[in-house]
């Protein structure tokens, strides 16, 4: 089973593909996660990404085509993968198409422009294993504290507020063409409101799941 998590920043995609990656044992594979780790490690492509990272720009699809690709042949993508933040432009989308990876499943999380700016102030994440908080939403059992290992939460630099906007319109512009092109391709597709609790959002993304019998 592959799953694609669609929609802009801010929408819950990380948080909910944790919870659905937990419950179906499948990877998460998130390219944000894996440019920040390349730039923790101080790779070249770490330092190339950091920049337009910083800008709140897209990496280049070959690139991340290329990372993908080689994530996917580990050994546990066998019984499927979710998609967090991939694919984000048509490119992106057909590149998976042409290397004959099928998606079963996109769920698009919705949320406006408003929500998305309070929804991503207020989110700190526990830089090591990408777990992530929200002050207000889903925070952790200790302020400033990971749940599990009692690091101290960040916040990720391309969070504040002009990149993040900046951020924005690059979905609108560039992945949100995926919207149309996914509703067109036979794949399931479920809308998702982004403006509900976390809980509220995992229980409806759960039961689609199941409807959808995959
Ligand atoms: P995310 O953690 O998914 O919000 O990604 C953070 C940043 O990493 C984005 O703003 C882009 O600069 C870059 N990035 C992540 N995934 C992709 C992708 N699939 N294509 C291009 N750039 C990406």
């Amino acid at each position: 089973m592959r799953i694609i998590f669609l929609g802009p920043p801010g929408a819950g995609k990380g948080t909910q593909a944790q919870f659905i990656c937990q419950d179906r044992n499948i990877p998460q594979i998130s390219t944000g996660d894996m440019l920040r780790n390349a730039i923790a490690e101080g790779t070249k492509l770490g330092l190339e990404a950091q920049k337009i990272m910083e800008r709140g720009e897209l990496v280049s699809d070959d690139v991340i085509l290329g990372l993908v690709r080689d994530r996917l042949r580990q050994p546990d993508c066998e019984n499927g993968c979710l998609f967090d933040g991939f694919p984000r432009t048509v490119a992106q989308a057909d590149g998976l198409n042409d290397a004959n990876i099928a998606v079963d499943v996109v769920f698009e999380l919705q949320l406006s422009d408003e929500l998305i700016v309070r929804r991503i102030s207020g989110r700190r994440v526990h830089e090591e294993s990408g777990r992530i908080y929200h002050i207000e939403f889903n925070p952790p059992k200790v302020d400033h504290l990971d749940d599990v290992t009692w690091q101290p939460l960040v916040q990720r630099h391309d969070d504040s507020e002009a990149v993040v906007r900046a951020r924005v319109e690059v979905y609108r512009e560039q992945t949100a063409p995926l919207v149309d092109y996914y509703k067109n391709s036979g794949v399931r597709y479920f809308e998702i409101d982004g403006d509900a609790t976390v809980d509220e959002i995992r229980n409806n993304i759960r039961e689609r799941l199941i409807a959808a019998e995959v």
